[in-house]
């Protein structure tokens, strides 16, 4: 019998999709619904053997997904259906330290954490309970991008405000791209064979940017807080600013507070800093090019960067490795680079030959003498489907 896992990502008007097959351990087909909900959304369908574009007359989440697993099926990569779907969930507050079989329990209390993420909960719901009413035979299981954070002490997880704004309204610090810090983590224990005590700061830089670091294969801080906002510069987010800034806007430039979030949220960070992109490739050419915004915005991402590295070292016992993941991290030589020579108190030292490698090939990328670099691409649609076939087969 076939162990196919579909994972899903739903997203407000798209739904991304990955499929697995867990005998053999590999992707047979990944692809995207794009712009749903809009009278030109399509879905486009990748594998070894084909890539295939449909227009999509119809693009509700059940519409949308039922073309997903017929398209699969027409493919020949779906002979059965799935034994088991993942979906990732971007908040699941305190409720879920870990991944969980759906039941309409686990569906209420990720509707409980919508306040926490107004724009990414309910589309992650609709996609449940759009396959949930497609096909009530195939068990569902929800990843959170919180979860492995949970283990975060108070210590790491509280804000300096009062505690009643913890206790009554969830105001803590949550973390998100959990399952990517952890699926590096893992890796980076396994691929270096430490122990299992030890410690590790992973650094996910794509579009959103995060770090943690992790402590006996826990994560024991992380950079993101309550929302995706706190923390790093990213593309278009801002990272930390002066909670004072908000007043200060407001007075001097008479913004609301939806003028200021979205400010902070779309039109700061590499974007906002360079006036050029959000997107780290084109703000390396770019600075390459003499333009001294774009060299401005990537120094200031970097430096950034490598202070709240040396922040969430304060965590560790031992410092045995940082690992880079993400779109960034994992292509972007010059930005490892830069990143790394701003942590020399720590002993980092790159081997400039191995970082001229990228993606799949590449491992560690320092020095002998150097605490280890590392470079490992990040495999989220796998780790999901990893955890949804563990949990569907222990049942
Ligand atoms: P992600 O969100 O993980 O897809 O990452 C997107 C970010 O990765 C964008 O800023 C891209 O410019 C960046 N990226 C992807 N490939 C490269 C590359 N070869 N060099 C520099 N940045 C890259």
């Amino acid at each position: 019998m076939s162990q196919n896992i579909l994972v899903l990502n739903s997203g407000s008007s798209s739904i991304k999709f990955s499929l697995f097959d867990m005998l053999k351990g590999i992707e047979r087909a990944s692809g995207l619904a794009e712009r749903l909900g809009g009278n030109d959304a399509e879905l486009t369908i990748k594998s070894d053997a084909n890539k295939l574009t449909i227009n999509l007359e119809k693009s509700d989440y059940k519409s949308t997904l039922l073309v997903i697993i017929e398209q699969l099926k027409a493919l020949g990569l779906l002979t059965t259906l799935p034994i088991a779907v993942g979906h990732r969930v971007v908040h699941g507050g305190e409720a879920f330290s870990n991944s969980v079989i759906v039941d309409q329990h686990v569906i209420n209390s990720i509707k409980a954490c919508t306040p926490l993420a107004p724009l990414h909960n309910p589309a992650n719901v609709a996609g449940i309970e759009a396959l949930q009413a497609l096909y009530p035979e195939i068990p569902q299981v929800v990843v959170f991008d919180t979860a492995f954070h949970q283990t975060l002490k108070p210590e790491a997880f509280l804000y300096g405000v009062p505690y009643e704004l913890y206790t009554n309204n969830g105001v803590r610090r949550y973390g998100f791209h959990g399952t990517s810090h952890h699926y590096v983590a893992e890796e980076a224990v396994k691929r270096l064979q430490l122990p299992s005590n030890h410690g590790i700061i992973t650094a996910h830089l794509g579009n959103g940017c995060s770090a943690c670091a992790v402590k006996d294969g826990k994560s024991v801080d992380t950079t993101m807080g309550m929302t995706p906002l706190e923390g790093l510069v990213m593309g278009t987010r801002s990272g930390d600013v002066d909670p004072g800034l908000h007043e200060f806007l407001s007075v001097q430039k008479g913004w609301d507070i939806a003028k200021i979030t979205s400010v902070l949220n779309k039109e700061s960070g590499l974007l906002g800093l360079s006036g050029v992109s959000n997107d780290m490739r084109t703000l390396l050419d770019a600075a390459d090019q003499g333009n001294e915004q774009a060299k401005l915005a990537v120094d200031v991402f970097c430096f950034r960067l490598a202070r709240q590295i040396g922040g969430l070292a304060v965590s560790l016992s031992t410092f045995d490795a940082l690992v880079f993941t993400g779109g960034i991290g994992e292509n972007s030589r010059p930005i490892r680079q830069q990143v790394i020579d701003n942590l020399s108190l720590f002993g980092f030292k790159l081997d400039a030959q191995l970082n001229q490698k990228n993606g799949d090939e590449i491992g560690c990328i320092s020095m002998d003498q150097s605490p280890k670099v590392l470079v490992i691409n990040t495999q989220e649609e796998w780790m999901i489907a990893k955890k949804s076939h563990a949990l569907v087969t222990a049942h």
